[in-house]
């Protein structure tokens, strides 16, 4: 049996960053679990491009010395934005390999409460004792099928996160449904794969990232105006941009406002780069699916406008739905310990659950610090957060007074 101080579940870019702020707090043993970056080598779009621009896109490091600026010269490949999804796991692999080398792939499959620790089982068995636990599990648990396709073969209905070639389906029939980027993304490599597309989608209009009105105060206002309604981080429509940057001053508004800028600032959209490639997918909007069910070798899905459309595949673009319960690894009695709201742990300071010691970063952190969580720039915020927490309990119990983001992304 091993001990450590702290355990960090999950290597993606929240799992990665809080190592990295971690590893910097003298005598901390910190130990990381997890396959580097493998929701975005297995479960996005094969030649997807990132829809977060350049500046939200450095997974953050104390030192901000691991930028994809720093990337980009140590492997000498040319490369901006938008970023192939390629190009950003290797710049993932490179953050690992130089911030937390001692990286365990090993999946946990158990965490318990144990005599005020933590018990962790890895998968063939070892047990580590951990004071402090660190989810950044990423959202892979929590990808939405809708009721309608609820028994449906994968073979004729897959959630757009589950691994598929895409080039298999040059010639076919296919359905997608959604309007968001994966949706739209999908969509859009099917058809550059010769598959013959369709969307689908309940909203009435598809909304395009960068659109009309940021293009104007982009170009009629000026580059002043410009900074003043939106902040580097690129998350959130003109004004809203600058709170949401600011996952301390989220916090301190009326719960119902927090809710609106959510909403605001992560509803399904598609980058401005998807209008031409999406030219000639014909889009059925404002239409919902009414039933599925297979047609032989194919799947046939009517619509609420009395129609109905009989394809060789359908892919669900439908996006994620968080709940922590469907952690698999949670022991149920700790599941159930973790205070949420409609699948959100409510967190406190330091990404700090209920549960004393056990802290949740990443998309499951939204409901708490704001839409900013749900992306790569969120870590900037996270991992300080996090380094200050555990600072800040080590020597007392003092609440410590964040510098807005916006100073920490420089
Ligand atoms: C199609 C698509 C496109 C996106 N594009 C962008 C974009 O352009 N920019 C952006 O900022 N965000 C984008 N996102 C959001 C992106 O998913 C998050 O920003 C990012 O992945 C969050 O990182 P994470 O570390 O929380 O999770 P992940 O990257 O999912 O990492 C989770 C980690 O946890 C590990 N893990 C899980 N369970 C266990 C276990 N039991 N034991 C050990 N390890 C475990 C996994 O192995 C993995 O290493 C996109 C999402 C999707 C679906």
């Amino acid at each position: 049996m091993t001990r450590c101080d702290v355990a960090i579940i999950g290597a993606g870019p929240y799992g990665l960053s809080a190592a990295a702020h971690l590893r910097t707090i003298k005598g901390l043993d910190v130990r990381t679990f997890g396959e580097p970056m493998c929701f975005w080598q297995r479960n996005m779009p094969v030649g997807m491009l990132l829809r977060s621009g350049w500046a939200a896109s450095h997974i953050a490091d104390p030192n901000q010395s691991l930028t994809l600026d720093a990337f980009r010269a140590a492997s000498g490949k040319m490369f901006s934005s938008p970023v192939l999804l390629d190009r950003f796991v290797e710049y993932g692999s490179w953050y690992q390999s130089r911030a937390v080398p001692d990286l365990d792939q090993r999946k946990i499959v158990r965490v318990e409460e144990h005599a005020k620790r933590f018990r962790l089982i890895l998968e063939k068995g070892e047990t580590i004792i951990a004071r402090r636990v660190v989810v950044a599990a990423g959202i892979s648990s929590f990808a939405w099928r809708p009721p309608e396709f609820a028994g449906l073969p994968n073979s004729l209905a897959s959630h757009t996160s589950e691994p598929r070639e895409f080039r298999n389906f040059a010639g076919k029939q296919v359905l997608v449904i959604g309007s968001g980027q994966s949706a739209l993304e999908s969509a859009a490599l099917l058809h550059e794969s010769g598959a013959q597309v369709e969307i689908v989608a309940r909203a009435r209009q598809i909304h395009w990232l960068g659109g009309l009105v940021s293009r104007t105060i982009h170009s009629s206002l000026g580059p002043t105006i410009s900074k003043l309604l939106y902040a580097p981080t690129d998350v959130g429509p003109a004004g809203i941009c600058q709170i949401v940057a600011r996952p301390d001053l989220v916090r301190r508004f009326p719960r119902p406002m927090q809710d609106w800028f959510r909403k605001r600032s992560i509803r399904p959209a598609g980058a401005r780069w998807l209008v031409a490639r999406l030219q000639n997918v014909p889009m059925s909007l404002g239409r919902s699916i009414v039933s599925a069910a297979p047609a032989g070798e194919r799947i046939r899905v009517k619509l609420d406008n009395g129609t109905d459309r009989t394809v060789d595949h359908v892919f669900l673009g439908t996006g994620y739905r968080v709940d922590v319960s469907k952690y698999d690894f949670f022991a149920p009695e700790l599941a159930q310990s973790i205070s949420c709201f409609q699948g959100y742990p409510r967190l406190r300071e330091g990404f700090e659950t209920s549960v004393p010691n056990l802290h949740i970063l990443g998309a499951p952190a939204v409901w708490s610090f704001g839409a900013l969580m749900q992306f790569v720039v969120g870590t900037h915020y996270a991992g300080r957060a996090l380094r200050r927490c555990i600072t800040g309990k080590a020597t007392s119990d003092r609440v410590m007074v964040r510098e807005p983001l916006i100073a920490e992304l420089g």
